[in-house]
């Protein structure tokens, strides 16, 4: 039956070294995972108190199940156009650009799918060969659109902004605490980790990897970059002995097998790391690396399901493997 296991990833506070001040740490459920904000500076309180209710406002906005979210109200428009949020509509613009460059190995139209094998119900199944192929005559993000703020989409088309919300909630708050004169914070949204400049002793912050077996796999040090894992052991379900997880590969309407236990994403935007980290599980290692030759803008961290670790040329300085992973053999993917 289904699991989920949260946090994915945790910020580790290096201990010893006394902050100039107190943090102020706010824990809530929010975009159905568990988050952290920790905020340090003299308006931590304030910038904490406003991230919440930015999340809550974003939750209410983008949700494909609450019936007055803005994502909702497209998904049962008929085919008629429906304004968006000028918030929602730039979301959803970065994440087409994503759809297209991934070559639909993100794809936001893959609700239809998701719903039938019941990762928004918990309802868990595996269908038929027949519906799915019927279900995916309807997944396909080229046909969503967006001019301007307003969005049509086709009959039968539904949208999930699952694989991006997350990714663009860490990139507002970081927006949010900057306009407070914020210059210290790290938030954790579920498997997503936005680190905000320093700790506020200067040192980089230390995220943890979690390992697909539960526990930590690595630690990673990092200033002002999002690190966004997505692993098949986050949300799964299993029946007749086959473990089916919540990553759709968009080409077979199936939950992706590519060999690997989880992809982070490592870049100065989390919406970008969050697409890509969804995007590039799906394509598996080797396109996953083929992308990365191409675009550069980001580092990747592979756990194989065979329990080897790679990482690209970028992190090479910043990631040590970490507890029952610490002694593995550790690949380094060069351009
Ligand atoms: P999580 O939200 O669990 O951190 P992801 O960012 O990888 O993980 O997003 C997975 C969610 O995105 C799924 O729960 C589903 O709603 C949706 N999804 C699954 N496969 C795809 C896909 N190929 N393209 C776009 N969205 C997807
Ligand atoms: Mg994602």
């Amino acid at each position: 039956m289904g699991r989920r296991i949260w946090p994915l990833l945790l910020a580790l506070l290096l201990a010893g070294c006394a902050a100039p001040e107190e943090p102020c740490r706010r824990e809530l459920e929010a975009m159905d995972t568990y988050m952290v904000l920790t905020v340090y500076g003299p308006r931590a309180g304030e910038a904490a108190g406003q991230g919440e209710a930015l999340l809550r406002e974003l939750e209410a906005r983008l949700s494909v199940t609450e019936e007055d979210s803005e994502i909702y109200r497209a998904n049962h428009s008929g085919g008629e156009p429906v304004p968006l949020s000028e918030d929602t509509a730039r979301l959803l613009a970065q994440a087409l650009a994503l759809c297209e460059s991934t070559e639909g190995a993100l794809d936001v139209t893959i609700y239809p799918v998701v719903r039938s094998w019941g990762f928004t119900t918990g309802a868990f199944r595996v269908p038929e060969e027949a519906e799915l192929a019927r279900l995916l005559e309807r997944v396909d993000y080229t046909r969503v659109r967006l001019e301007g703020d307003s969005l049509t989409l086709p009959e039968g088309v539904e949208l999930d902004l699952g694989a991006v919300a997350k990714g663009w909630a860490g990139d507002r708050l970081t927006e949010l605490f900057r306009s407070l004169g914020i210059t210290s914070a790290i938030v954790e949204l579920g498997g997503n980790v936005q680190a905000m400049g320093t700790r506020p002793d200067g040192e980089p912050w230390r995220v943890a990897v979690q390992a697909p077996e539960g526990g930590y796999a690595a630690a990673l040090e990092v200033a002002d970059k999002a690190v966004v894992t997505s692993g098949g052991y986050q949300r799964y379900f299993q029946q007749d002995g086959k473990t089916y997880c919540h990553i759709i590969d968009p080409a077979a309407g199936r939950p992706a097998e590519s060999g690997l236990a989880s992809v982070t994403v490592v870049a100065d935007r989390g919406v970008r790391a969050d697409g890509l980290s969804t995007a590039l599980f799906v394509m598996g290692r080797e396109r996953a690396e083929a992308y990365w030759r191409e675009h550069g803008d980001f580092e990747l961290i592979f756990l194989g399901e065979d329990g080897g670790a790679a990482v690209t040329e970028g992190l090479e300085d910043c990631f040590t493997l970490y507890g029952e992973w610490e002694d593995r053999p550790l690949e380094i993917v060069r351009r």
